[in-house]
């Protein structure tokens, strides 16, 4: 099968926690858990490499990704209202 050489070009679209919806990565915040170090971090460099989870930049989500602990499932870590509180932060930038 040939090589599609506009794949390069594609926009790179990820999942929402809170609304569920597909959107461009630039427009949402991404979370990372490593779980060999224990470890989350928001907005991680692109050495950090674990479970990703990402959330638009909007607090309709943020408050819908954290409802019932929706997004410590799907990223599965512990809950921790430091790591809310980073990301609010992060949203509020
Ligand atoms: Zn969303």
């Amino acid at each position: 099968m040939a090589v599609r050489k506009l794949n390069k070009l594609r926009v790179v679209k990820r999942k929402c926690c809170g609304c569920g919806k597909v959107k461009p990565r630039d427009d949402m915040i991404k979370i990372t858990y490593n779980k060999q170090l224990d470890s989350v971090q928001v907005e991680p460099d692109s050495f950090f490499i674990g479970r990703s989870a990402y959330i638009c930049r909007n607090n309709g989500c943020f408050f819908e990704a954290f409802k019932k602990g929706k997004f410590y499932k799907i990223l599965k870590c512990r809950q921790d209202d430091k790591l809310k509180e980073k990301i609010r932060a992060v949203l509020e930038k």
